[in-house]
């Protein structure tokens, strides 16, 4: 398997820590609000990159954070007139509804920065203690020019970058490039009691303490979307490489944004559509399609027509499936001849083929048009003619290349229990509310479906009859 490595810039074969086992690390949300479908993406990804791995027998250890304490969470509690910890309890709730919604698989762990304050002041203490950091009134700067490996992420060196950073200089560092890695409180401020005074850690080191605390010292990927290659993953790398003396991650990724109108989807620039109010008109399979009918490296223009299309996409390979849910019910034969035998390990040259593309830095694009080659072949080979085992073992390919992508995984056919269940409840309403008509329509309504209704004492139950 091929991932490119934004480190070296290359294309590299992926040789884990330990056999079988991958310690992913992608940095997750601030959650002073819902998130929206450029976030989505990011997330989407990396779930998927997760997925295949796991579908190529790996066993991933997934960690995500939350960034629940930051100015964007202080300032959103003011606005509300309620705590941080309150915002960030509510908007991880709200995450984890709009994730699932997406079909965005759990991770191992979702830290939340807040939980590791004491973790993180040992670790600003180490980098003091190894001069790597250094206190002024309160704050602690991270000292870049200590570090020797400093912009090896985005390629130039510490002299270019402090060339470029001296507009902003600020007198209590020494060095413009240096960063905050603890911060003093300020008046309204929530903070923690530390050597140093009371206060709160900088972004980049809740990153570096909660991926070395739960996945040790060297990981094998780190991930993010693309601004967060710097400085916040430079720094990242600064501090963990600093203080541990170790390699902190053996592969980078960064996901491409999605845009609109060539121009970043961003809370700021206010031209956003939050995962939720997408989710409210399209499936969860509509936008992950969407999101993966890219590269993951190469920028994405979001619109509504891209939207329509994606949908039309996924209507199509479910009109594939439904076809072939259809048949299993339908045909006469049940299993395989050997004609059909050979047609089967014919179609399993999809399978590697869209191994192939993944395995190439996970190439989700071109996984999907092999996708589409298989339905073609299905949809014009598959028909009544079949045997139930060949429609069978077709459709279980469908959805076997479709689960990494996190797609195809739903059945076209209604629940039946549950629309009766429903319609029965429906009836009950209207008997008590006396509106005898509603009630004997929805009777007349299960009975053409062929379903018999049966006062029982213990409350109305139905059966099938033909
Ligand atoms: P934030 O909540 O802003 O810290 O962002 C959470 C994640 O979403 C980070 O990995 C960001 O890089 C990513 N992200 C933010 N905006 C976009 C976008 N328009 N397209 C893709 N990823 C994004
Ligand atoms: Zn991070």
């Amino acid at each position: 398997m091929k991932i490119f490595n934004s480190l070296t810039r290359k294309k590299e074969e992926f040789v884990p820590l330990e056999p079988g086992k991958v310690k992913m690390y992608v940095c997750g949300p601030t959650v002073y609000n819902f998130f929206h479908i450029g976030n989505g993406r990011t997330f989407i990804v990396f779930d998927t990159i997760r997925r295949y791995m796991e579908y190529r027998g790996y066993e991933v250890e997934y960690v995500q954070n939350f960034t629940d304490i930051d100015d964007k969470m202080i300032n959103k509690a003011n606005e509300e007139g309620t705590t941080v910890k309150e915002i960030g309890d509510k908007y991880i709730c709200e995450y984890y509804k709009d994730a699932d919604g997406l079909n965005i698989k759990r991770a191992t762990i979702n830290p939340r920065a807040t939980e590791f304050i004491t973790d993180i002041i040992k670790f600003v203490k180490g980098l003091i203690e190894k001069g790597y950091a250094y206190e002024v009134n309160g704050d602690v700067y991270f000292r870049t020019k200590k570090f020797e490996g400093y912009g090896q992420l985005i390629g130039q060196n510490l002299e270019d970058l402090q060339a470029g950073a001296r507009i902003n200089v600020d007198e209590r560092k020494e060095d413009p490039m240096d960063f905050a890695i603890w911060k003093a409180q300020k008046p309204g401020e929530p903070a923690w009691q530390s050597p140093w005074g009371p206060g709160r850690p900088g972004w980049h080191i809740e990153c570096s303490c909660m991926a070395k605390k739960l996945l040790g010292d060297t990981i094998d990927i780190h991930a993010g979307g693309m601004d967060l290659s710097f400085p916040h993953h430079e720094n990242e790398i600064a501090q963990s490489e600093a203080l541990t003396g170790k390699k902190f991650a053996n592969y980078w990724m960064h996901s491409a944004f999605l845009n609109v109108n060539n121009q970043k989807m961003s809370k700021s620039l206010n031209n956003f559509l939050t995962a939720r109010d997408a989710l409210k008109q399209y499936d969860a399979d509509v936008i992950r399609f969407l999101m993966l009918s890219g590269h993951y490296r190469i920028q994405l223009n979001f619109s509504n027509d891209l939207l329509e299309s994606a949908k039309a996409s996924i209507e199509r390979l479910y009109n594939a499936i439904g076809n072939l849910e259809n048949l299993i019910t339908e045909v006469n034969t049940e299993k395989m001849n050997d004609e059909e035998v050979k047609y089967l390990q014919s179609l399993n040259q999809y399978r590697e083929r869209y191994i192939e593309k993944m395995d190439d830095d996970f190439n989700t694009a071109d996984a999907i048009s092999v996708l589409f080659d298989l339905i073609r072949d299905t949809n014009s080979n598959v028909t009544i003619n079949s045997s139930k085992e060949l429609c069978e073992k077709a459709l279980s390919l469908i959805r076997e290349l479709g689960a990494p992508l996190g797609i195809l995984q739903k059945t076209t056919k209604g629940n039946l229990e549950e629309e009766i269940e429903a319609l029965i409840a429906e009836r009950q309403q209207a008997r008590k509310d006396k509106n005898f008509a509603l009630a004997d329509k929805i009777r007349d309504e299960l009975k053409a479906k062929g379903i018999e209704l049966l006062d029982t004492p213990q409350g109305v139950r139905w059966k099938k009859v033909d």
